[in-house]
């Protein structure tokens, strides 16, 4: 197949140049994240190919020299973006020592066009590789699939590189015939286009996914001490109710709250308090097994969702917290600060029709009754009852939100 290297070339020169506009107007002023990076290698690409295409119009010297030397900058770009984007410092001297020695290699031999085609083949692999491999080292840490995107981008590029090293060393590349149509000059700027393309739509999907997962965690997760939100808790409970009905296994709730919380807050400062909230999800985490989970249900109270447990099971849990939470003070800024918990308990099998509401309706009166015997208790729920709402917000207000859809 002949290709037409010119067109191809203005097809890069496009491509690279209208992405790397698209992202400096999205990303510009926003939060580095590695995108203005990426924008930058683009747009240096776009210039290195006009370069190329300029050849026989300019001075050879300027066309090899800037066209190689701007690719292999366009690289050193793109590595540094990666390099932002995994919150690493980027070492510019290091970065570009690449480009720098690849400049100095072209100008000493410009009478020698195939030793040229090998060392430029040769760097710009490199420094491919680099970029292939420093995403490959954190690929399990990163988001999203954007990274495998840009990594088989980086191995395409490397891949082709390889081959013009190869074909420069046998002397089957002909510099000379650079712009007509030799098959391995049309596959390097074939492949070059695709990788321009695959590579950049990779690393805007990597930013995407990362933001997509920090407003999901936003979104889910309590802020102050990182378990899940009241709305991510009666989730996980209204599965789980679901769950245990189609399954007929008992499972329980427990709706932990700290006694005299407001006096903590009184005596030691809100900071104070906003420690032993965290303190205490800690104390209550370290105990728990992988199934269960604890959301903030309130301000000072924790609900626990135990899948696949009794009553008596999840009452014998419900002791261990409260004296695990009795035996951990809680260290602020110097000071010990000592907290209990009153624990309300409801264990048992549910009937079709039963629902989530009623179960924490049950741990909450079991709650009441632990606050009225002298707080520092377990208080374990008899039966779950229908719940007239209407009654029980008057009584608890937070404890009831609407149903979910
Ligand atoms: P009881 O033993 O009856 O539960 O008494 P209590 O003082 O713990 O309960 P009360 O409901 O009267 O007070 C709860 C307090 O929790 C009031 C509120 O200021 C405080 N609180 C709620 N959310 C936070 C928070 O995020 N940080 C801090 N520091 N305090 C909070
Ligand atoms: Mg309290
Ligand atoms: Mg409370």
């Amino acid at each position: 197949m002949a290709f037409n290297i010119p067109t191809l070339l203005l097809m890069i020169v496009l491509a690279s140049g209208l992405m790397a506009l698209a992202m400096v107007t999205v990303a510009w002023g926003e939060r580095h994240e590695g995108l203005q990076f990426w924008a930058a290698g683009l747009g240096i690409n776009a210039l290195a190919y006009v370069f190329f295409g300029l050849r026989g119009a300019i001075s050879e010297p300027v066309s090899i020299v800037l066209g190689n030397g701007l690719t292999s900058l366009a690289l050193c770009y793109l590595l540094a973006a990666v390099l932002r984007f995994q919150g690493r410092a980027v070492h510019w001297p290091l970065l570009l020592l690449p480009t720098l020695l690849l400049s100095v290699a072209l100008l000493a031999l410009l009478e020698n066009s195939q030793l040229r085609v090998v060392i430029a083949s040769l760097v710009l692999a490199g420094q491919s590789a680099a970029i292939l491999q420093v995403l490959y080292a954190r690929r399990r840490s990163t988001i999203g699939r954007g990274v495998l995107l840009v990594m088989a981008g980086m191995g395409l590029s490397v891949l082709v590189m390889l081959l013009r090293t190869v074909s420069g060393i046998t002397g089957t590349l002909n510099a000379e015939s650079f712009l007509q149509g030799s098959s391995l000059q049309g596959l390097t700027f074939v492949s070059t286009f695709a990788v321009s393309l695959v590579a950049s739509l990779g690393f805007v999907f990597m930013t995407k996914e990362r933001a997509d997962e920090a407003n999901r965690r936003l979104a889910a997760l309590d802020e102050l001490t990182g378990v899940a939100n009241r709305r991510s808790i009666v989730a996980a409970l209204d599965r789980d109710v679901g769950r245990a009905i189609r399954t007929r296994e008992s499972m329980a709730v427990m709706m932990v709250d700290i006694d005299h919380f407001k006096k903590v807050n009184d005596t030691y400062g809100h900071l104070a308090g906003d420690q032993v909230l965290r303190c205490v999800v800690d104390v209550i985490q370290n105990r728990l097994r992988a199934q269960d989970i604890v959301g903030r249900y309130g301000g000072e109270e924790f609900l626990v969702v135990l899948a696949d447990t009794s009553a008596q099971g999840a009452q014998q849990l419900a002791e261990q917290l409260r004296t695990a939470v009795q035996a951990a003070h809680c260290a602020y800024s110097g000071e010990s600060i000592a907290v209990t918990v009153s624990v309300g308990v409801f264990g048992g099998r549910l009937e079709p029709g039963d629902s989530w509401d009623q179960l924490i309706h049950a741990a909450d009166m079991a709650l009441y009754r632990a606050k009225q015997n002298g707080r520092n208790r377990v208080e374990l729920a008899q039966a779950i009852g229908k719940v007239t709402r209407e009654g029980v917000t008057s009584h608890s207000p937070e404890t009831y939100p609407a149903p979910l859809a």
